[in-house]
């Protein structure tokens, strides 16, 4: 990104996940087409928002103690303190962050993503996952794909349904990464709390988006052909390690790591 960047057009006419997201959150990079469906989302929401965020960063803490100092993170969302690269970069200054998202909303705040440690490096790329090579191609300028790298794609693919190839596209991204690598996701279930789960769906239906919330076996399927870290797939608030357990409460998503071998 340069100074001459235009700015990044935001549609406010409907409602975009990177925002809906940000409202559960309790951000204020929000409209107020994105607020009519946070608003209508059960209680629930708001803490899977949370929950999940909280995941992301264990996840990423604990990756960077194990070694890890690159990243390729998918599906970043609007900065909200602290930022996966500041997690990572608290434990070595010298790591390195690709961000990416689809959204313009998530461009326009990009700066206070690139705010890296002198030591370390931070991008961001205005990409869809859709389009994994795109992405690869980019994040191959500034991370060395002969070194571990851990992919993130944290509460990202339930908004890639199965028409769109999830599967494939993980493949793809996976595919690209030397032994050693880590895929770390979360995902909305289907089959925790249906009742919920579908409301939910049905909510962001009305604001046009699509959602692939999915079945235990539907996230796990994503490690297929890798190694899950213990402790596996489990609901993003059972998933800690070295660290004290974070409080036990209803939780409705899942979440694991897994070691690319
Ligand atoms: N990973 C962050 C944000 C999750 S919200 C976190 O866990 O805290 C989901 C994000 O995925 C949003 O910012 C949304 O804009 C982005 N997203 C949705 N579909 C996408 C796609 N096809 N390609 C890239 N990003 C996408």
């Amino acid at each position: 990104m340069t100074a001459s960047t235009p700015k990044p057009q935001v549609d406010t006419s409907k409602p975009h996940p990177a925002r809906v997201y940000d409202f559960l959150l309790g951000g204020k990079d929000n409209y107020q087409v994105d607020q009519e469906v946070g608003e209508k989302l059960p209680a629930e929401a708001k803490a899977a928002a949370r929950q999940n965020r909280a995941f992301m960063q264990r996840a990423a803490a604990w990756l960077a103690r194990s070694g890890v100092d690159q990243f390729l993170d998918i599906g970043t969302g609007i900065p909200t303190e602290p930022n996966l690269h500041q997690i990572v970069q608290g434990i070595n200054p010298k790591a390195r962050i690709v961000y990416t998202d689809n959204d313009p909303i998530v461009l326009r705040h990009a700066e206070a993503l690139l705010i890296s440690s002198p030591e370390g490096v931070t991008d961001y790329i205005q990409a869809d996952v859709r389009e994994p090579e795109v992405i690869l191609e980019h994040a191959r300028t500034l991370l060395d794909f002969s070194r571990p790298i851990a992919l993130s794609l944290i509460a990202l693919l339930h908004f890639i349904p199965e028409d769109q190839d999830p599967y494939g596209i993980t493949d793809t991204l996976v595919g690209a990464l030397p032994a050693g690598s880590y895929l770390v996701l979360s995902h909305a279930a289907s089959d925790l709390f249906p009742e919920l789960s579908a409301r939910v769906t049905a909510e962001y239906a009305k604001g046009g988006i699509t959602l692939g919330f999915r079945t235990r076996d539907g996230v796990t399927r994503f490690f297929d052909g890798l190694d899950l870290v213990a402790p596996g797939v489990v609901t993003a608030t059972k998933w800690f390690k070295d660290t004290e357990a974070p409080e036990d409460e209803d939780c409705g998503l899942y979440a694991g790591v897994a070691r690319i071998g």
